[in-house]
């Protein structure tokens, strides 16, 4: 196994990984709301772009591995994002996770989506 893998690593390893990074090369004062928000988009954007009129199943995607590496570095990229911008608000994941989550159980309650229906409310 891999040194770090989802069973080990902390939401602080990644915090702090992404801010050293972004220190390092003096990117803070570039790190903004907006600026995060639109590269996170741009990265969603790389990732969508990579299944844009293909009907991959899991299966497709796992037998061809130059697509699987491009994919995965994709949402490696929409993620690092994403930490430097819960970073760059001083956000605590594990919080805003289980309270939107809570959100969640409650807007798309068990007993009305039970049976495959799926929609957005
Ligand atoms: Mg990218």
């Amino acid at each position: 196994m891999p040194e770090n893998n989802d069973y080990i690593t902390s939401v602080f390893y990644f915090k702090e990984q992404v801010q050293k990074f972004v220190e390092e090369r003096g990117w803070t004062e570039f790190h903004t709301p907006k600026n995060l928000v639109q590269a996170l988009n741009c990265e969603a954007g790389e990732l969508s772009q990579l299944l844009l009129f293909k009907e991959y199943t899991k299966k497709d995607v796992r037998s061809n591995q130059d697509l699987f590496t491009n994919i995965c570095d994709e949402i490696a990229d929409v993620f690092i994002y994403l930490v430097s911008l819960i970073n760059a608000l001083d956000i605590d994941l594990s919080e805003i996770f289980v309270k939107k989550m809570q959100k969640n159980r409650q807007k798309y309650s068990k007993e009305e989506f039970n049976n495959g229906i799926y929609f957005k409310k």
